[in-house]
């Protein structure tokens, strides 16, 4: 599946996906949120620490694709030391990025899912992290599902 990405995009997402950042449980966490994408069997679980609007610490633990390992990994990259706003904001331009392929402002890293598009089925495991990161800070209890919605 990797044919129209380039070489740097698919280091990152292998890299990503066999030494996940963050990969482990928080005790600390004051939210967390589950997420399952039945079409590939990508299951998570996120874990937030938040002091007040701030994410102060996030972890992940789960299984599945290497796309949606990766995009977890990377999520928590990103998100650590962010504001509740700030991964709200990046929520929507990745959105926009692997519905489109387009990518609009600056989205560091997270870029190399752009190419997903192509690929309507991996959309959703591109994107599991992020339904799941949007629900725990918004103190959904129930899991997300990706066919719950459509994304
Ligand atoms: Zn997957």
């Amino acid at each position: 599946m990797f044919d129209d990405l380039n070489d740097l995009y698919q280091q990152v997402i292998l890299d990503h996906c066999k030494k996940p950042r963050n990969f482990h449980e928080l005790p600390q966490a004051t939210c967390s949120a589950q997420g399952h994408n039945p079409l590939c069997g990508d299951q998570l679980k996120l874990f937030l620490a938040m002091e007040g609007d701030a994410i102060r610490d996030i972890s992940f633990v789960g299984s599945g694709c290497c796309i949606s390992k990766a995009s977890a990994s990377l999520l928590t990259e990103f998100a650590k030391g962010k504001t509740k706003a700030e991964v709200e904001a990046m929520f929507e331009q990745v959105h926009q990025m692997v519905m489109s392929g387009q990518v609009n402002g600056d989205v560091g890293k997270l870029a190399v899912f752009a190419g997903v598009h192509k690929y309507p089925a991996r959309v959703k495991c591109a994107i599991l992290a992020w339904h799941a990161v949007m629900a725990a800070l918004k103190g959904d209890a129930k899991p997300v599902t990706t066919e719950s919605e459509e994304i």
